[in-house]
Protein backbone atom coordinates (compact mmCIF):
# COMPACT_ATOMS: atom_id res chain seq x y z
CA UNK A 1 0.00 0.00 0.00
CA UNK A 2 1.35 3.40 -1.33
CA UNK A 3 -0.03 5.91 1.38
CA UNK A 4 0.16 4.55 5.42
CA UNK A 5 -3.40 4.46 6.74
CA UNK A 6 -2.82 5.27 10.49
CA UNK A 7 -1.15 7.79 12.29
CA UNK A 8 2.52 8.47 13.71
CA UNK A 9 2.30 11.37 16.15
CA UNK A 10 2.68 11.53 19.52
CA UNK A 11 -0.18 11.51 21.97
CA UNK A 12 0.69 14.68 23.86
CA UNK A 13 1.44 16.12 20.40
CA UNK A 14 -2.18 15.43 19.32
CA UNK A 15 -4.23 16.35 22.18
CA UNK A 16 -2.30 19.86 22.19
CA UNK A 17 -3.18 19.60 18.29
CA UNK A 18 -6.96 19.20 19.83
CA UNK A 19 -7.03 21.99 22.38
CA UNK A 20 -5.84 24.12 19.85
CA UNK A 21 -9.14 23.76 17.23
CA UNK A 22 -11.25 26.90 16.40
CA UNK A 23 -14.26 24.59 15.68
CA UNK A 24 -16.77 22.79 17.59
CA UNK A 25 -16.30 18.91 17.36
CA UNK A 26 -19.59 16.69 17.98
CA UNK A 27 -19.22 13.22 19.94
CA UNK A 28 -21.43 10.68 18.18
CA UNK A 29 -21.82 7.20 18.29
CA UNK A 30 -23.45 4.46 16.13
CA UNK A 31 -23.70 0.61 15.83
CA UNK A 32 -25.52 -1.86 13.92
CA UNK A 33 -25.22 -5.71 12.51
CA UNK A 34 -25.06 -5.86 9.32
CA UNK A 35 -23.29 -8.41 7.10
CA UNK A 36 -20.35 -6.59 5.75
CA UNK A 37 -18.03 -8.58 2.95
CA UNK A 38 -14.57 -7.08 3.06
CA UNK A 39 -14.31 -5.77 6.54
CA UNK A 40 -10.23 -4.99 5.82
CA UNK A 41 -11.37 -3.38 2.32
CA UNK A 42 -13.95 -1.28 4.15
CA UNK A 43 -11.83 0.50 6.97
CA UNK A 44 -9.03 1.39 4.66
CA UNK A 45 -11.83 3.51 2.59
CA UNK A 46 -13.29 4.90 5.35
CA UNK A 47 -9.88 5.79 7.42
CA UNK A 48 -9.13 7.65 4.16
CA UNK A 49 -12.41 9.19 3.83
CA UNK A 50 -12.67 10.12 8.08
CA UNK A 51 -9.60 11.55 7.90
CA UNK A 52 -10.23 13.98 5.12
CA UNK A 53 -12.95 14.93 7.16
CA UNK A 54 -10.76 15.55 10.34
CA UNK A 55 -13.20 12.85 12.34
CA UNK A 56 -11.70 11.21 15.59
CA UNK A 57 -13.12 7.98 17.01
CA UNK A 58 -13.09 4.55 18.01
CA UNK A 59 -14.25 2.37 15.52
CA UNK A 60 -14.43 -1.71 15.65
CA UNK A 61 -15.39 -3.35 12.04
CA UNK A 62 -15.94 -7.29 11.44
CA UNK A 63 -18.04 -9.28 8.94
CA UNK A 64 -20.80 -9.05 11.73
CA UNK A 65 -21.02 -5.27 11.61
CA UNK A 66 -20.08 -2.17 12.99
CA UNK A 67 -19.39 -0.24 16.68
CA UNK A 68 -18.17 3.60 16.38
CA UNK A 69 -17.52 6.44 18.76
CA UNK A 70 -16.73 9.02 17.12
CA UNK A 71 -16.01 12.90 17.32
CA UNK A 72 -17.05 15.16 14.13
CA UNK A 73 -15.81 18.16 13.55
CA UNK A 74 -19.07 20.67 13.75
CA UNK A 75 -18.57 22.23 9.91
CA UNK A 76 -18.02 18.35 8.62
CA UNK A 77 -21.27 17.00 10.26
CA UNK A 78 -23.29 17.19 7.20
CA UNK A 79 -20.88 15.76 4.54
CA UNK A 80 -20.32 13.08 7.29
CA UNK A 81 -23.37 11.73 7.27
CA UNK A 82 -23.88 12.23 3.67
CA UNK A 83 -20.80 9.74 3.76
CA UNK A 84 -21.89 7.39 6.09
CA UNK A 85 -25.74 7.20 4.85
CA UNK A 86 -24.24 6.57 0.87
CA UNK A 87 -23.10 3.18 2.11
CA UNK A 88 -25.66 0.47 1.92
CA UNK A 89 -25.01 -1.01 5.06
CA UNK A 90 -25.33 1.64 7.16
CA UNK A 91 -28.01 3.34 5.49
CA UNK A 92 -29.69 5.51 7.82
CA UNK A 93 -27.46 3.88 10.89
CA UNK A 94 -29.18 6.15 14.38
CA UNK A 95 -26.78 8.07 15.57
CA UNK A 96 -26.35 8.85 19.28
CA UNK A 97 -25.04 12.25 20.80
CA UNK A 98 -23.25 12.58 23.40
CA UNK A 99 -25.22 13.79 26.88
CA UNK A 100 -21.86 16.20 28.08
CA UNK A 101 -19.80 17.09 24.99
CA UNK A 102 -16.58 18.82 25.40
CA UNK A 103 -15.80 18.19 21.88
CA UNK A 104 -12.87 16.53 23.43
CA UNK A 105 -13.39 12.91 23.20
CA UNK A 106 -11.18 11.29 21.18
CA UNK A 107 -7.75 13.13 19.92
CA UNK A 108 -7.17 10.53 16.87
CA UNK A 109 -8.91 8.21 14.53
CA UNK A 110 -8.27 3.99 15.27
CA UNK A 111 -10.63 1.83 12.85
CA UNK A 112 -9.85 -2.08 14.16
CA UNK A 113 -11.36 -5.02 11.99
CA UNK A 114 -12.03 -8.00 14.98
CA UNK A 115 -13.88 -11.15 14.52
CA UNK A 116 -16.76 -9.76 16.17
CA UNK A 117 -17.90 -6.44 17.14
CA UNK A 118 -18.28 -7.16 20.49
CA UNK A 119 -16.24 -9.67 21.57
CA UNK A 120 -19.32 -12.30 23.50
CA UNK A 121 -17.46 -15.78 23.51
CA UNK A 122 -20.48 -17.66 22.10
CA UNK A 123 -19.45 -20.17 19.34
CA UNK A 124 -22.96 -21.84 19.48
CA UNK A 125 -23.97 -22.16 15.87
CA UNK A 126 -27.76 -22.58 17.37
CA UNK A 127 -27.68 -19.35 18.02
CA UNK A 128 -29.88 -17.37 16.19
CA UNK A 129 -28.29 -13.03 16.74
CA UNK A 130 -31.30 -11.75 15.25
CA UNK A 131 -33.89 -13.01 17.81
CA UNK A 132 -33.49 -9.78 19.96
CA UNK A 133 -35.40 -9.05 22.55
CA UNK A 134 -38.21 -6.08 22.46
CA UNK A 135 -36.98 -2.79 22.71
CA UNK A 136 -38.40 -0.37 25.45
CA UNK A 137 -38.23 3.48 25.04
CA UNK A 138 -37.14 5.64 28.37
CA UNK A 139 -40.64 6.24 29.54
CA UNK A 140 -42.12 2.29 29.02
CA UNK A 141 -38.63 1.11 30.38
CA UNK A 142 -39.35 3.46 33.74
CA UNK A 143 -43.22 1.59 33.99
CA UNK A 144 -42.21 -1.52 33.30
CA UNK A 145 -39.32 -1.56 36.40
CA UNK A 146 -41.99 -0.87 38.88
CA UNK A 147 -43.91 -4.34 38.03
CA UNK A 148 -43.73 -6.62 40.44
CA UNK A 149 -40.75 -9.74 39.71
CA UNK A 150 -39.25 -7.96 36.98
CA UNK A 151 -35.21 -8.53 36.72
CA UNK A 152 -33.30 -5.39 36.15
CA UNK A 153 -29.64 -6.47 34.69
CA UNK A 154 -27.16 -4.65 34.18
CA UNK A 155 -25.07 -6.00 30.97
CA UNK A 156 -21.80 -3.78 31.61
CA UNK A 157 -18.74 -4.64 33.00
CA UNK A 158 -18.15 -3.74 37.11
CA UNK A 159 -16.38 -0.80 36.42
CA UNK A 160 -18.97 0.93 34.37
CA UNK A 161 -21.69 0.15 37.19
CA UNK A 162 -19.82 1.26 39.93
CA UNK A 163 -20.71 4.42 39.12
CA UNK A 164 -23.83 4.73 37.51
CA UNK A 165 -26.88 1.85 37.57
CA UNK A 166 -30.70 2.14 37.60
CA UNK A 167 -32.22 1.20 41.13
CA UNK A 168 -32.16 -1.88 42.25
CA UNK A 169 -30.30 -3.37 38.88
CA UNK A 170 -28.25 -6.57 39.36
CA UNK A 171 -24.96 -5.65 38.50
CA UNK A 172 -22.55 -8.88 38.13
CA UNK A 173 -19.06 -8.65 38.95
CA UNK A 174 -17.55 -9.48 35.24
CA UNK A 175 -14.65 -7.12 33.43
CA UNK A 176 -15.50 -8.27 30.17
CA UNK A 177 -19.16 -8.62 28.51
CA UNK A 178 -17.66 -12.32 27.72
CA UNK A 179 -17.49 -13.53 30.95
CA UNK A 180 -20.72 -11.70 31.79
CA UNK A 181 -22.84 -13.18 29.57
CA UNK A 182 -22.58 -16.66 31.28
CA UNK A 183 -22.34 -14.88 35.27
CA UNK A 184 -25.67 -13.60 34.63
CA UNK A 185 -27.58 -16.88 33.12
CA UNK A 186 -26.41 -18.71 35.93
CA UNK A 187 -27.55 -16.29 38.20
CA UNK A 188 -30.75 -15.79 37.37
CA UNK A 189 -31.49 -19.35 36.16
CA UNK A 190 -34.69 -20.90 37.46
CA UNK A 191 -36.47 -17.39 36.75
CA UNK A 192 -37.51 -17.54 32.83
CA UNK A 193 -40.79 -16.76 33.38
CA UNK A 194 -40.11 -13.05 34.90
CA UNK A 195 -39.53 -10.16 32.76
CA UNK A 196 -36.25 -9.26 31.99
CA UNK A 197 -35.11 -6.04 31.43
CA UNK A 198 -31.61 -5.49 30.42
CA UNK A 199 -29.72 -2.21 29.74
CA UNK A 200 -26.10 -0.95 28.30
CA UNK A 201 -24.34 1.99 27.54
CA UNK A 202 -25.74 2.66 23.65
CA UNK A 203 -27.65 -0.72 23.12
CA UNK A 204 -25.03 -2.53 21.29
CA UNK A 205 -24.85 -5.47 23.93
CA UNK A 206 -28.12 -6.36 24.00
CA UNK A 207 -28.55 -6.47 21.17
CA UNK A 208 -26.93 -9.42 21.41
CA UNK A 209 -27.99 -10.54 25.07
CA UNK A 210 -31.46 -10.21 24.69
CA UNK A 211 -30.87 -12.82 21.83
CA UNK A 212 -28.69 -14.88 24.33
CA UNK A 213 -31.17 -14.86 26.77
CA UNK A 214 -34.29 -16.00 24.75
CA UNK A 215 -31.87 -18.50 23.58
CA UNK A 216 -31.43 -19.56 26.85
CA UNK A 217 -34.97 -19.97 27.75
CA UNK A 218 -36.18 -16.44 29.02
CA UNK A 219 -39.57 -15.65 27.72
CA UNK A 220 -39.90 -12.27 28.57
CA UNK A 221 -36.93 -10.49 27.70
CA UNK A 222 -36.90 -6.14 26.62
CA UNK A 223 -33.71 -3.95 26.74
CA UNK A 224 -33.49 -0.24 26.61
CA UNK A 225 -33.25 1.06 23.30
CA UNK A 226 -30.07 3.36 22.78
CA UNK A 227 -29.21 2.20 26.15
CA UNK A 228 -28.18 5.01 28.68
CA UNK A 229 -27.10 7.38 26.40
CA UNK A 230 -30.85 7.47 24.37
CA UNK A 231 -32.67 7.32 28.04
CA UNK A 232 -30.97 10.24 29.27
CA UNK A 233 -31.60 12.28 26.16
CA UNK A 234 -35.54 11.34 26.45
CA UNK A 235 -35.94 11.77 30.34
CA UNK A 236 -34.60 14.80 29.75
CA UNK A 237 -36.99 16.02 26.96
CA UNK A 238 -40.23 14.08 28.00
CA UNK A 239 -39.27 15.86 31.84
CA UNK A 240 -39.82 12.54 33.05
CA UNK A 241 -37.94 11.40 36.67
CA UNK A 242 -34.28 9.35 36.30
CA UNK A 243 -34.54 5.99 37.55
CA UNK A 244 -30.75 5.78 36.86
CA UNK A 245 -28.75 7.30 39.14
CA UNK A 246 -24.99 8.53 38.88
CA UNK A 247 -22.59 8.74 36.05
CA UNK A 248 -22.77 7.06 33.05
CA UNK A 249 -19.45 5.26 31.80
CA UNK A 250 -17.64 6.08 28.63
CA UNK A 251 -14.69 4.78 26.83
CA UNK A 252 -13.35 7.83 25.70
CA UNK A 253 -11.25 11.03 27.06
CA UNK A 254 -14.09 12.29 29.31
CA UNK A 255 -14.33 8.75 31.18
CA UNK A 256 -18.05 9.39 32.22
CA UNK A 257 -21.24 11.51 31.66
CA UNK A 258 -23.06 12.83 34.63
CA UNK A 259 -27.00 11.37 34.73
CA UNK A 260 -28.16 12.50 38.49
CA UNK A 261 -26.16 14.45 40.85
CA UNK A 262 -25.91 11.23 42.80
CA UNK A 263 -22.72 9.88 43.66
CA UNK A 264 -22.77 6.13 44.65
CA UNK A 265 -18.76 5.29 44.55
CA UNK A 266 -16.08 6.34 46.48
CA UNK A 267 -12.31 6.77 46.05
CA UNK A 268 -10.12 3.06 45.85
CA UNK A 269 -7.98 4.93 48.29
CA UNK A 270 -9.51 6.94 51.00
CA UNK A 271 -13.02 5.58 50.23
CA UNK A 272 -14.34 9.06 50.26
CA UNK A 273 -17.30 9.38 47.89
CA UNK A 274 -16.11 9.76 44.51
CA UNK A 275 -17.29 8.63 41.11
CA UNK A 276 -14.07 10.09 38.96
CA UNK A 277 -11.91 7.76 37.02
CA UNK A 278 -8.36 8.44 36.18
CA UNK A 279 -5.67 6.47 35.08
CA UNK A 280 -2.94 5.87 37.18
CA UNK A 281 -0.04 8.58 35.56
CA UNK A 282 2.39 5.64 35.94
CA UNK A 283 2.46 4.70 31.97
CA UNK A 284 3.58 1.49 32.69
CA UNK A 285 0.55 0.71 34.85
CA UNK A 286 -1.97 2.96 33.91
CA UNK A 287 -4.77 1.04 36.23
CA UNK A 288 -8.30 2.82 36.16
CA UNK A 289 -9.12 2.85 39.26
CA UNK A 290 -11.10 5.76 41.44
CA UNK A 291 -9.42 8.30 42.85
CA UNK A 292 -10.59 11.60 44.74
CA UNK A 293 -8.85 15.12 44.15
CA UNK A 294 -7.43 15.01 47.69
CA UNK A 295 -5.79 11.53 46.88
CA UNK A 296 -4.81 12.67 43.29
CA UNK A 297 -2.22 15.24 45.03
CA UNK A 298 -1.20 13.21 48.14
CA UNK A 299 -0.28 10.19 45.30
CA UNK A 300 0.60 12.57 42.21
CA UNK A 301 -1.79 10.74 40.46
CA UNK A 302 -0.91 7.14 40.76
CA UNK A 303 -2.64 3.69 42.68
CA UNK A 304 0.36 3.03 44.59
CA UNK A 305 3.65 4.26 46.23
CA UNK A 306 5.86 2.08 43.34
CA UNK A 307 3.80 3.69 40.70
CA UNK A 308 4.94 7.20 41.98
CA UNK A 309 8.58 6.86 41.92
CA UNK A 310 8.51 5.43 38.64
CA UNK A 311 6.33 8.29 37.31
CA UNK A 312 8.88 10.85 39.31
CA UNK A 313 11.33 9.31 37.39
CA UNK A 314 12.99 11.13 33.95
CA UNK A 315 10.92 9.74 30.72
CA UNK A 316 14.57 8.26 29.31
CA UNK A 317 14.17 6.22 32.91
CA UNK A 318 11.18 5.13 32.44
CA UNK A 319 11.76 3.79 28.80
CA UNK A 320 14.75 1.71 29.98
CA UNK A 321 12.74 0.38 33.20
CA UNK A 322 10.05 -0.68 30.21
CA UNK A 323 12.61 -2.27 27.88
CA UNK A 324 12.79 -5.76 27.43
CA UNK A 325 9.60 -6.23 29.97
CA UNK A 326 7.19 -6.98 27.00
CA UNK A 327 4.35 -9.48 28.76
CA UNK A 328 2.63 -12.47 26.57
CA UNK A 329 -0.90 -11.41 25.85
CA UNK A 330 -1.71 -13.78 28.90
CA UNK A 331 0.08 -12.14 31.47
CA UNK A 332 -1.02 -8.81 29.92
CA UNK A 333 -4.68 -9.95 30.41
CA UNK A 334 -3.55 -11.86 34.15
CA UNK A 335 -2.16 -8.07 35.24
CA UNK A 336 -5.22 -6.11 34.03
CA UNK A 337 -7.87 -8.52 35.59
CA UNK A 338 -6.10 -8.42 39.34
CA UNK A 339 -5.81 -4.28 39.13
CA UNK A 340 -9.46 -4.36 38.09
CA UNK A 341 -10.26 -4.61 41.77
CA UNK A 342 -7.81 -2.67 43.15
CA UNK A 343 -8.10 -3.05 46.69
CA UNK A 344 -5.73 -0.09 47.05
CA UNK A 345 -6.81 0.90 50.76
CA UNK A 346 -4.60 -2.54 52.02
CA UNK A 347 -2.18 -2.03 49.41
CA UNK A 348 -1.32 1.14 50.62
CA UNK A 349 -1.36 0.38 54.30
CA UNK A 350 1.14 -2.57 54.24
CA UNK A 351 3.80 -0.10 52.19
ZN1 LIG B 1 -9.29 9.70 48.17
ZN1 LIG C 1 -0.10 2.38 39.04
Amino acid sequence: MAKELRNRKHKSELIALLHAEKFKRRTVSFYRYVKIAEPQKLRDELYEKWTALNAFGRVYLSYEGVNAQMSVPEPNWEAFVKLIYSSPAFKDVPFKFAIEDSGKSFYNLIIIVRDKIVADGIDDPTFDPSNTGAYLNAKEFNEYIEKPGTLVVDMRNHYESEVGRFENAFCPDSDTFKEELPEVIEHLKGQEDKNVLMYCTGGIRCEKASAYFKHKGFKNVFHLQGGIIQYAHEIKEQGLKSKFIGKNFVFDERVGERITDDIIAECHQCGAACDRHVNCRNDDCHLLFIQCEDCEKKMNGCCTPQCMEIAALPVEEQRKLRKGKKKTEKETLAVYKSRLRPNLKDILKNK
